[in-house]
């Protein structure tokens, strides 16, 4: 893979506020791969086949924010620290051209493995929301499980996410994805794990776990 390239799972538009982050459309990334398998992952189809994914470089990322306008970008997982050099490099062109507007980054690292990892990239976030995901500790709004870390960088991440242990829980947007082969809807945001499951008891659902045709 050429080294301004990404591999990702999903790319997705118009995140509304509170919902893994703070402004409202923001474009979010969802990165391909993880080493860490946290038990309970609801990502898991991002890492157990390691060459599926979609391959996108970073000026055409760059061009779809460009495009919509975007007010603030989002970058998940997987995990993204091990793309970190191109994301880097994705991160830099977005604040090059928007300094005023968010980025936030989720890792399953914890915040000193994750700057330790990728210093440079440290330095060009707002926010960092980091640590495994745990399945029996309770999600807070940003957070999967309440062990995980919101740590504001910026006087603009402090600005913006001021309150956010106090924000709605449970945000979920759906997300339709179309390729040349099929539709798919998935979702994003921090789920309420128990209320879905009991939802999936009472209805006959098809689940599609591959993310991209
Ligand atoms: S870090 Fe995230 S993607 Fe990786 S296994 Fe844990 S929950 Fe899943």
């Amino acid at each position: 893979m050429r080294k301004s390239n990404l591999r990702l799972s999903q790319v997705a538009l118009n995140l509304a506020a509170g919902n893994l982050g703070a402004a409202d459309r923001r474009m979010g990334i969802w990165t391909y791969g993880c080493n860490l398998a946290c038990l309970g992952c609801t990502s898991a189809h991002t890492w157990k086949e390691p060459t599926a994914g979609k391959v996108l470089s970073v000026q055409t990322l760059i061009s779809i924010a460009k495009k919509h306008d975007v007010n603030g970008l989002t970058i998940s997982g997987g995990e993204p620290s091990l793309q970190w050099k191109q994301i880097l490099l994705l991160v830099k062109e977005f604040k090059r051209m928007y300094p005023a507007r968010e980025v936030g980054l989720y890792t399953g690292l914890t915040t000193d493995e994750f700057k330790s990892r990728c210093p440079e990239l440290m330095n060009w976030l707002d926010v960092l929301i980091s640590g495994p995901y745990i399945t029996n500790l309770p999600p807070t709004p940003l957070t999967g499980s309440s062990n995980q870390e919101v740590v504001l960088i910026t006087d603009l991440g402090k600005r913006l996410y001021q309150g956010w242990p106090e924000w709605p829980m449970n945000q979920l947007q759906i997300v339709a994805q179309r390729s040349n082969y099929a539709q798919r809807l998935t979702t994003v945001g921090i789920p309420d794990n128990r209320r879905i499951s009991k939802a999936l008891q009472m209805i006959d659902v098809n689940v599609v776990t591959k993310s991209w045709e």
